[in-house]
C-alpha cells in the first residue's frame, strides 16, 4: 500500500503488507528460494549484524514473501509484529517455550484443541513446565491460580468444541496485576471476528490452516503482537526450524486478501443453520453466540465483531445416534480442521479430542452425541436441507 492511512479491514486484507517488484507484479511474488546473494562481504554482514534490514536466509525468515505474509497479518490483528510458522502447533509450541521454562506454570483456560492439550499435558512436563487446567466456567478462581511461577495464561475464545467465550479483557486485567501475559489462540474467530490485542491480550496465535487459509490446503501458523514480545520467539522458531515455507505464505497471502468476504458469509450461514437446528426435536442443544439464548451471548456481542463460522449441537440420544446422523450427511465432509470453503462434520469424541479420556470429556461436558460443524461457502438452504434429511434418518431404524 502506497499509503498506510487506509485501515479499514477489507482495505487491509487486499492491501497490508503487499510489495510490488521492479516487474510491477500486482501483489507480492513467489520468492521460493532459500538463500539471497549480496554484491559485498560488507552488504551481507550489514545484514547478518542487524545494521540494514534484508534478506538472508529463508529459515531465518529473512524472505520477501515471508515478509509480505507478516506484515499482513500484523495489520489484520491491528498488532506490530507477526511471526508465521510451519504449522499452528508449531506457533503454540514456541510461544510456550519463549515465555516458560524448567519450573515455570502455565495456565489453560477453557477447552482447548486436542493437540493443544496433549503438548500442554503431556509433553511439556517432561521439560519440567507444568500446566493448571481451568474451566472456562471457573474463571473467578483464575487469580487464585496464579503463583510466583505462572509465566503465561493461554486459552481459545470461542472454544473448542463447545464455542464457549471467555472475556479476554478480565483475563488480562487479573494476569497484569501479576506480570503474568496472557496468549490468546483466535483461529475459531479469526482476526475478522475478533481482535485480542485491542482487547488487552498480550499475544494472538492463529492455526493459519484454518479460516485465514480458508481452503483447506495449506498448513501454517503464526504469532501477533508487539516486537517486543514476539521477536524473542522468533529465537525458537530459529533454532527448532519452524519456519512456514515461502510458497505457503505465497497461498496464505492470496487467501488472506478474501478473508472478510469469506468469513463474513460463513458468519451468517452459521446463525441460519444454528437456527434451524434450534428448531429441531432430534437437536437437544444448540451453541452458537449468536443465539440470544446462548449463555455467553452478550459477552460475545461486547467482545467480538461477528459470532464465527463454527456451531456445536447435540443430538438427541448416543454416540451411535450422532454417528448415523453425522454418516447420513452428504454436503458436508466428515473431516477434522474448519474455516474453509468446504463444510465440515466432525464429532469431537472421534477427532480432535479422541485422545482425551473419557473422564476428561465428560469434566469438559464434550459429550458423545457432540457434532461440531464448521460452514463453508455452499448456500446455506443446501446445507440446511442436508442436516434435515441427516436429522430424519434418525427416526428410522
Ligand atoms: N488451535 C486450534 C483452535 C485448532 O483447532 C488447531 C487445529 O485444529 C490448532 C490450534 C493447531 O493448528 P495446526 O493443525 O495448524 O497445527
Amino acid at each position: 500500500m502506497k499509503n498506510n492511512c487506509f485501515q479499514e479491514f477489507s482495505t487491509l486484507c487486499v492491501h497490508a503488507g503487499e510489495k510490488r517488484d521492479v516487474q510491477g507484479a500486482i501483489h507480492s511474488p513467489l520468492y521460493n528460494h532459500s538463500t539471497f546473494a549480496f554484491a559485498t562481504t560488507k552488504d551481507l554482514l550489514d545484514v547478518v549484524e542487524g545494521r540494514k534490514p534484508g534478506n538472508l536466509y529463508t529459515r531465518y525468515g529473512l524472505n520477501p514473501t515471508i515478509k509480505s505474509a507478516e506484515e499482513k497479518l500484523a495489520a489484520l490483528e491491528y498488532g506490530e509484529a507477526a511471526l508465521v510458522f510451519g504449522s499452528g502447533m508449531a506457533a503454540e509450541a514456541a510461544t510456550f517455550l519463549t515465555y516458560a521454562h524448567n519450573g515455570d506454570e502455565i495456565i489453560c483456560i477453557g477447552d482447548v484443541y486436542g493437540g493443544t492439550f496433549e503438548l500442554l499435558q503431556k509433553l511439556f512436563p517432561q521439560l519440567g513446565i507444568t500446566t493448571k487446567f481451568l474451566l472456562g466456567s471457573e474463571l473467578n478462581s483464575l487469580e487464585s491460580l496464579i503463583s510466583e511461577k505462572t509465566k503465561l495464561i493461554f486459552f481459545e475464545t470461542p472454544t473448542n468444541p463447545n464455542i464457549e467465550i471467555i472475556d479476554i479483557e478480565f483475563v488480562a486485567e487479573t494476569a497484569h496485576r501479576h506480570d503474568v501475559l496472557v496468549a490468546v489462540d483466535n483461529t475459531f474467530a479469526s482476526p475478522y471476528n475478533q481482535n485480542p490485542l485491542r482487547l488487552n491480550a498480550d499475544l494472538v496465535i492463529h492455526s493459519t490452516t484454518k479460516y485465514l487459509g480458508g481452503h483447506s490446503d495449506l498448513t501454517g501458523g503464526v504469532v501477533i503482537g508487539p516486537g517486543k514480545l514476539v521477536e524473542p520467539i522468533g529465537l525458537w522458531r530459529k533454532g527448532l526450524g519452524q519456519i512456514m515455507a515461502p510458497d505457503v505464505a505465497y497461498l496464505l497471502l492470496r487467501s488472506l486478501r478474501t478473508l472478510s468476504v469469506r468469513v463474513e458469509r460463513q458468519n451468517k450461514t452459521a446463525m441460519s443453520i444454528a437456527q434451524a437446528l434450534q428448531k429441531h426435536p432430534k437437536v437437544t442443544s444448540v451453541k452458537y453466540p449468536g443465539l440470544d439464548t446462548f449463555p455467553g451471548h452478550s459477552l460475545a456481542k461486547r467482545q467480538m465483531n461477528g459470532f464465527g463460522g463454527m456451531v456445536s449441537f447435540e443430538i438427541a440420544g448416543n454416540r451411535k445416534a450422532a454417528e448415523k446422523f453425522v454418516d447420513s450427511v452428504k454436503l458436508f465432509s466428515i473431516a477434522p480442521s474448519l474455516g474453509g470453503v468446504e463444510s465440515l462434520i466432525t464429532q469431537p469424541v472421534t477427532t480432535t479430542h479422541h485422545d482425551l479420556s473419557p473422564e476428561e470429556r465428560a469434566r469438559r461436558g464434550i459429550s458423545d452425541s457432540l457434532v461440531r460443524i464448521s460452514c463453508g461457502l455452499e448456500d446455506e438452504k443446501d446445507l440446511i436441507d442436508d442436516l434435515e434429511q441427516a436429522l430424519k434418518t434418525l427416526n428410522e431404524r
